[in-house]
């Protein structure tokens, strides 16, 4: 599905004839949707909290750059060691040198959509590492060799069924569909990965300023393991998952579970301010790994606000496109709403200005997003630049170019309304085209076209003018 040689319109027809993807998408989507709405209901004046949630992220963006250099400050003074990356690339090698300086032969992971972004499990794989995911949904698809398909659930492509042939198929267990006892076959597998590994890896949800700490959220307790476990520990965050202080993590956490999964807090929320320091547990010592990869070149651009995203999915599971496709189809690690802004955003040489045409501009995730993202003004700036660039959709560019050229001239409009009105009703039934002709039947292949009307608009109303002066 994520294969680099199909296309967008590929991908999306192989996704659209999957009837097991429907059946897991209809299954997810609609339960995190409703409890959703039931989750923000729990929560007094929760409009005013997403203001509140979305000024903290617009101000920590404006000042972005100082509130870096605190965190990492304060990292540092509480015995940690903050790495740079300005690419993917040199953030594998960070993790590899890591790894490799210190013997480590096998390491443990929770979920980290940045180390989607970079690839980092190929990179250590290749370097030698046995490397494990232990967030469920990414063991799962790391067992299936697939890539995640949703940012807070990786498996959502899949149902309950082709998890347990799954399971039976790799593990030898006999198959059933029971959530419990899948769960159990997972946590059995991964509790001695736990003890064996030497270094763990995490994303971080969120990197506080002014003390140093790392909130990271799970519903699985993997990321407690992950980061106490094993001696060495290396958190994985993006250079814009900076908060001020505590009192503003406080608010990021009154909606990021809310608007992901309903629930009003997720089941784990782990704070690590540096490296065990007399602690009977905790790493040995503890690496942030800042990636940069891109984002800093959107700040002050018109789309910088995508940078406020606080990776919540319910734009995801709220977009009817995302709905009907799910999230291989964008060929990216970020899908739905917010990947069609995000990846053309920080991949400006990958093939991905075709994205932000994957949204029918219903404005429901800025509806959902729990900061307010504006993602539709953004979704249009990004068409705009396509078009600019020149990388549009030829056809498009040749329609808008005989339309300009027909409404600038009226005669020449009314000729060819009246052409193409003879021309429909050689072919309509009871008042719709069934079938559009080369190059446009896929637009009749899921609806119908009307028909053009038998008078026009400036007909009727010139034929009231007249009317009205001959009385
Ligand atoms: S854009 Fe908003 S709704 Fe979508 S993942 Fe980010 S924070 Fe959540």
């Amino acid at each position: 599905m994520n294969s680099p040689s199909m296309s967008f319109q590929q991908r999306v027809s192989h996704a659209l004839a999957d009837g097991q993807l429907r059946i897991a998408l209809d299954r997810t989507t609609e339960r995190f949707t409703s409890n959703r709405v039931a989750g923000l209901a729990s929560l007094p004046d929760a409009d005013a909290v997403r203001d509140c949630a979305r000024s903290i992220r617009l101000h920590t963006l404006s000042k972005l750059d100082d509130y870096l250099e605190q965190f990492e400050a304060n990292v540092t003074s509480v015995g940690g060691q903050v790495h740079w990356a300005s690419d993917a690339q040199e953030a594998n090698e960070i993790v590899l040198d890591l790894a490799r300086s210190r013997s480590v032969k096998r390491v443990v992971k929770s979920k980290s959509m940045v180390s989607e972004e970079t690839e980092l499990n190929q990179a250590l794989i290749s370097g030698g590492l046995d490397v494990v995911e232990s967030d469920l949904g990414e063991y799962i698809i790391q067992l299936a060799g697939e890539t995640p398909s949703h940012i807070i659930a990786p498996a959502v492509h899949k149902t309950r069924e082709q998890v347990g042939q799954l399971l039976a198929d790799k593990l030898g267990v006999p198959m059933t569909d029971d959530p419990v006892e899948m769960t159990a076959t997972a946590r059995s597998a991964l509790r001695d990965v736990f003890l064996q590994s030497e270094m763990g890896i995490s994303g971080v949800n969120f990197g506080v300023a002014s003390t140093g700490s790392l909130a990271i959220v799970t519903n699985e307790g993997n990321a407690s393991l992950t980061v106490t476990a094993p001696r060495i520990h290396v958190a994985m965050m993006g250079i814009e998952r900076i908060v001020p202080t505590l009192d503003d993590l406080a608010v990021m956490l009154l909606v990021l579970a809310r608007s992901a999964t309903g629930q009003k807090l997720t089941v784990y929320t782990d704070l690590l301010t540096g490296p065990r320091r007399g602690d009977p547990d905790g790493p040995e010592e503890l690496h942030v790994v800042l990636l940069d990869n891109g984002r800093s070149r959107l700040i002050g651009t018109e789309v910088s606000e995508v940078l406020a995203c606080i990776r919540c999915g319910a734009c995801l599971n709220a977009c009817p496109v995302y709905q009907q496709i799910g999230g291989h189809a964008y060929g990216s690690v970020y899908s739905g709403p917010i990947g069609a802004v995000l990846t053309p955003s920080l991949d400006r040489e990958g093939p991905w200005h075709v994205l932000p045409e994957a949204s029918s501009l219903c404005g429901a995730c800025r509806e959902v997003c729990p900061v307010r993202i504006d993602i539709p003004r953004m979704l249009l700036a990004l068409r705009a630049e396509t078009v600019h660039s020149g990388k549009g959709n030829r056809w498009v560019r040749v329609g808008f170019w005989l339309y300009r050229i027909a409404a600038t001239k009226p005669w020449l409009f009314r000729c060819g309304v009246s052409v193409v009105r003879q021309l429909t009703k050689m072919f309509f039934v009871n008042g719709w085209l069934l079938r559009l002709p080369s190059p446009l039947p896929s637009w009749t292949r899921s609806r119908e076209f009307p028909v053009i009307a038998s008078r026009t608009f400036s007909e009727e109303m010139r034929d009231r003018e007249k009317g009205s002066g001959d009385e």
